[in-house]
């Protein structure tokens, strides 16, 4: 992890909703639509629409 303490706080943290349970998931600050995170020992694919980051099982 290398976060820049001036940044974090004036940069928008990037969340979206896990597809396994119920909870708010943050985002890698360099997330990329179609990218692939982990949550809940699942890979899930990140996607981006209209200005919403979201989470779907691949
Ligand atoms: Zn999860």
């Amino acid at each position: 992890m290398s976060e820049h303490a001036g940044t974090w706080s004036s940069s928008v943290v990037k969340t979206a909703s896990c597809a396994v349970g119920d909870e708010v998931v943050m985002l890698p600050d360099d997330v990329k639509p179609g990218g692939l995170i982990e949550c809940h020992g699942i890979k899930q694919r990140v996607t981006y629409e209209f200005g919403a980051w979201a989470l779907e099982k691949v």
